[in-house]
């Protein structure tokens, strides 16, 4: 029998078994995809640049523990993601910031004229529950349907009113002109990439991977003392109150051998008037020199592979339900996005999975 199987070599999968490894324990990683690294996978394009397969990644965190624990693996570049948003035909900075006003209206305001502006038009909310409350008080309703309304729709097939509040609350309003999309104390690119990066923490010699093994289509082979669980959490217990909805994306990338850069930013947002909702610049994330470039346009879509929880209190009510069912398991664990249902960043997809690793050590120690 295994010792501990781990469903999923993403950063949650990837992480516990490394420190299981570093512990003592023997891990088998199964991987339904036919590589490691999860959402978080780039390789070379056909072109020789450095891609996203599965959307943009931003290393981004206020934790000094969880970025020492990964430069275990990597070097970094560092990069601070900056973002434009077209709206009207005209680019203008998300988070919106001062300058996102003065150039929206023309003015040069003062940051205690900005702040008098958003006091003005923001719509006073006594208990904000929704990402539309999250919006209207604090920028009202010109910029709600300039910047949020669409983009939301767009990307969730859901109205702002729909969304928990956490949703939008990731997109700050400024007062300064900082243009900045993060703010955390370190913000890095894996230097040679997040593949290498996964590739170095699961080079141990007590971790064997089993790449394109779906874990449910191999039951016989899954005998283990420990189950760690990264996949849906519906999909482990078979539906059984009812699928939990996830967001897919379809993304489409194309090269450029002629051109070295194709915008301004690496990212620009499409909150209006597109099918898709942005635009990405791989070169412009990574740092790569080359004549030519490539990027991705990303589509959200209702079905296909699950990409995001969607955060409303209707699903929240029902993954409870089955994170009952997780809580009374003894020789299982659950972690990760697609696990915990959480909207996590790669940072808390690591701090998950820190916490999980040593629970079980913690487990199977108390149990010799
Ligand atoms: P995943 O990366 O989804 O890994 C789960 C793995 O389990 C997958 O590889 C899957 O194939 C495997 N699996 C599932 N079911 C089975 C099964 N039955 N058998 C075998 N294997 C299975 N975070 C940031 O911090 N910054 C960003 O800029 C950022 N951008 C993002 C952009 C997009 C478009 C998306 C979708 C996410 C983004 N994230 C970002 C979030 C980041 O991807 C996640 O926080 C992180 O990847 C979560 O890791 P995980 O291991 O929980 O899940
Ligand atoms: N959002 C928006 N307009 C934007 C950017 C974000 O309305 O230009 C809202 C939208 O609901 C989005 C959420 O804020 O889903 C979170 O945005 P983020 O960029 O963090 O999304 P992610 O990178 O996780 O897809």
């Amino acid at each position: 029998m295994n010792e501990i199987i781990v469903v999923g070599a993403g950063f949650a999968g990837s992480v516990c078994s490394r420190i299981l490894a570093e512990a003592g324990f023997r891990v088998l990683i199964v991987e339904k995809r036919d590589h490691v690294a999860g959402n978080a996978f780039d390789y070379l394009d056909a072109d020789g640049i450095l891609v996203h397969k599965y959307g943009p990644h931003i290393f981004h965190t206020n934790s000094k523990r969880i970025f020492e624990y990964l430069s275990r693996f990597t070097d970094w570049r560092f990069y601070e993601h900056r973002v434009l948003a077209l709206v009207d035909g005209k680019l203008y900075p998300i988070p919106i910031n001062q300058t996102t006003i003065s150039r929206m209206y023309g003015t040069s305001p003062n940051e205690a004229a900005i702040e008098s502006f958003f006091e003005k038009v923001r719509v006073p909310c006594d208990k904000i529950t929704t990402s539309e409350d999250v919006v209207l008080s604090s920028v009202g309703y010109e910029l709600c349907e300039k910047f949020f309304r669409g983009y939301t729709l767009k990307q969730w097939g859901l109205d702002l009113s729909e969304l928990s509040a956490g949703v939008a609350a990731r997109i700050p309003t400024r007062v300064n002109d900082d243009d900045r999309y993060f703010t955390d104390s370190f913000q890095f690119m894996p230097s040679r990439g997040y593949t290498q990066l996964f590739q170095r923490m699961l080079d141990h010699p007590r971790i064997a991977i089993n790449l394109g093994t779906d874990y449910f289509e191999r039951p016989h082979e899954m005998q283990c003392h420990h189950l760690i669980y990264t996949g849906p959490i519906d999909r482990f217990y078979d539906y059984r109150f009812g699928p939990l909805p996830y967001r897919s994306l379809r993304f489409e990338f194309q090269h450029f051998s002629d051109i070295e850069s194709f915008q301004p930013v690496a990212q620009i947002n499409y909150p209006n008037d597109f099918e898709y909702t942005r635009i990405t610049e791989f070169k412009k994330l990574t740092g790569q020199v080359h004549d030519g470039t490539s990027i991705a346009r990303e589509y959200s879509q209702p079905v296909g592979e699950p990409f995001y929880p969607i955060p409303t209190q209707s699903n929240e009510i029902l993954f409870k339900r089955y994170q009952q069912l997780a809580d009374n398991e003894h020789s299982v664990t659950f972690v990760g996005r697609l696990a915990q249902y959480r909207y996590f960043n790669m940072d808390q997809a690591v701090a998950a999975a820190m916490l999980a690793a040593e629970t079980v050590i913690t487990k199977f120690r108390k149990n010799k």
